[in-house]
């Protein structure tokens, strides 16, 4: 069995695909595990709860963070893990383990399902999750782009626009997250209430990212305003992603993505176009929102710990889910 594990900071996920890339078992639990060693008994345990399928081949984890080309993680974000926990947890299995980043578990997982589903072998794509944060991951020629310390691909921090006085989570100012994460959103939509905006009798003084959304798509001007400046600042990124290592899609996913769906696309779309640089020469790459499930990077860390196997797509055996 191939086992791909993926934690979060309050859910772990686990999958079992077969010789054939079947989806064989998941199991789903929360947990509030933090540090190498109690990250790592939660990890063992979840890998457990699925020794009923058979002996482990291979073992992939996806952890959210920095992660190296070796498995090393930089920065574990809130998990607070670092160093090789892969080596931690082989002792225990018995087999490999190989620790990957959470995007790019995804957009493996991402791109595999979208072969299977059309025939069509994508070796060069970009993923960008608008959550509450944003996360990315860009795979250039098949391969994953990480960079020295796992930090290319983090696509939320991608600089668009000039810095101002508001820092971002990471440090820095002028982040694609500030515009387009959930958080950031709803940071807008503050500033636009503070300056007299009134977003309708039933939506909180401070909005969330969620009220914006759903007063832009009732026809808002100021909430269509706060989303459009999101749109921008995702087209921004997509312009210096494509001059870096120009993909052949974007895929979009995340709960702002889904719940903006009939706008924030075609609006990303209009500003890419509107903005490119190769007119004539190139055009921009389609944004296709994904529907991104919640075992997909926990089958993309089983993938990407065995790069000789593809997905099946079947539904799965559900072990349990607690
Ligand atoms: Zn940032």
């Amino acid at each position: 069995m191939h086992i791909g594990l993926d934690i979060g900071g309050s859910k772990v996920a686990a999958v079992a695909l077969d010789a054939r890339g079947q989806v064989v078992a998941e199991d789903w639990r929360a947990h509030q595990a933090r540090g190498n060693t109690e990250v790592a008994a939660e990890l063992l345990a979840a890998a457990r709860r699925l020794r009923d399928t058979g002996p482990f081949d291979s073992v992939g984890v996806s952890v959210s963070g920095l992660v190296r080309r070796d498995g090393r993680i930089t920065s574990g974000a809130s998990l607070r893990i670092a160093g090789d926990l892969g080596s931690e947890l082989a002792g225990s299995l018995g087999t490999d383990v190989r620790v990957v980043n959470d995007g790019d578990a995804t957009l493996r997982s991402v791109l595999d399902r979208h072969e299977s589903e059309t025939g069509e072998r994508v070796t060069d794509a970009v993923l960008l999750t608008l959550g509450t944060g944003v996360g990315g991951a860009m795979v250039a020629d098949g391969r994953v782009v990480s960079g020295v310390t796992g930090l290319a691909g983090e696509l939320g921090h991608l600089p668009v626009f000039p810095p101002t006085d508001a820092r971002c989570v990471c440090g820095g100012s002028g982040c694609l997250e500030q515009y387009a994460g959930g958080m950031g959103i709803s940071v807008l939509a503050a500033r636009a209430v503070e300056t007299g905006w009134t977003p309708g009798h039933d939506v909180p003084s401070t909005p969330s990212a969620k009220d914006v959304v759903d007063a832009a798509l009732r026809g808002d001007p100021v909430a269509s305003g706060v989303l459009d400046q999101a749109a921008i600042a995702c087209a921004q990124a997509i312009r210096a992603i494509c001059v870096t290592i120009e993909p052949a899609v974007v895929f979009l996913g995340g709960s702002i993505a889904h719940g903006a769906a009939e706008l924030l696309p075609a609006r990303i779309e209009h500003h890419l176009h509107r903005h490119w640089s190769f007119a004539g020469l190139t055009t921009p790459p389609p944004v296709r929102l994904d529907a991104i499930g919640p075992f997909a990077a926990a089958i993309g860390a089983a993938l990407l710990a065995r790069p000789d196997l593809t997905q099946t797509i079947t539904p799965a055996a559900t072990i349990s889910a607690v």
